[in-house]
């Protein structure tokens, strides 16, 4: 049976993202360095982003928030209020960053449409999701349009039943083995891997191995003859 529906993860897969929280990272450590002893600045930032997503979800928000806590942690909680202030202007920052899609996809897209039915899957905060969607482009080539507030095995199996053909004729395409690949892959899809140079050490797992469902790439250009292949096997 072939596959049918296509599933696209968004952040990293079909745009740049990571690269704009690096770089809040990096305004973040600047900010704190001249009021605190700690070397292992983004390291703490990173704890407190993983330790808060089970109160905040994953999204921009949350990692504002994530900042304001180590900042305080880091100081003492003697950090100025205009460091502050300087950390909350960073992160609405995150939430207007002009939208790059990544190479390849308005080609693949475009291609791929017309063989198949496309969807969107993306998690996070529904305004910052929504915003970057709208602001992409793209929205008009997805059937639908999930945003959720984690990706887990059983959301994958409720989205693939309400907008497929089943799991079995689905595959999903992402950038995180976390998040897009492993439960996909349990929830019966076929998952296609495509590694973004930069990645967020909490998305990382181990890759699959000798799953005739599961295939990497390295941009979205390949992808049409990889499905081929993947229909092939499957
Ligand atoms: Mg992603």
């Amino acid at each position: 049976m072939p596959i049918t529906t296509i599933a696209f993860d968004a952040d990293d897969t079909l745009w740049q993202n990571e690269q704009f929280i690096r770089l809040t990272e990096q305004r973040f450590a600047d900010l704190l360095r001249p009021y605190a002893d700690a070397t292992d600045l983004n390291e703490r930032l990173s704890a407190a982003s993983v330790r808060n997503l089970a109160f905040y979800g994953y999204g921009m928000k949350g990692f504002t928030l994530s900042m304001i806590e180590t900042a305080l942690e880091v100081t003492e909680h003697r950090v100025p209020g205009t460091v502050i202030a300087e950390l909350l202007a960073a992160g609405r920052e995150l939430l207007s960053y002009p939208i790059e899609t990544l190479p390849y996809v308005d080609q693949a897209l475009t291609q791929l449409q017309q063989s198949h039915r496309l969807i969107l899957i993306t998690k996070g905060d529904v305004i910052d999701q929504e915003r970057k969607l709208a602001a992409s482009g793209l929205a008009e080539y997805f059937a639908a349009i999930e945003i959720v507030p984690d990706k887990t095995a059983a959301v994958y199996a409720r989205i693939f039943a309400r907008h497929t053909d089943g799991a079995e004729r689905t595959v999903m395409v992402g950038n995180s083995l976390r998040s897009d690949i492993l439960p996909a892959l349990e929830a019966g899809s076929f998952a296609v891997y495509v590694p973004h140079e930069m990645n967020w050490s909490h998305e990382h797992a181990d890759e699959p191995v000798n799953n005739p469902r599961y295939a990497r790439i390295t941009h979205l250009g390949e992808l049409a003859e990889t499905l081929a292949q993947l229909d092939a096997q499957g």
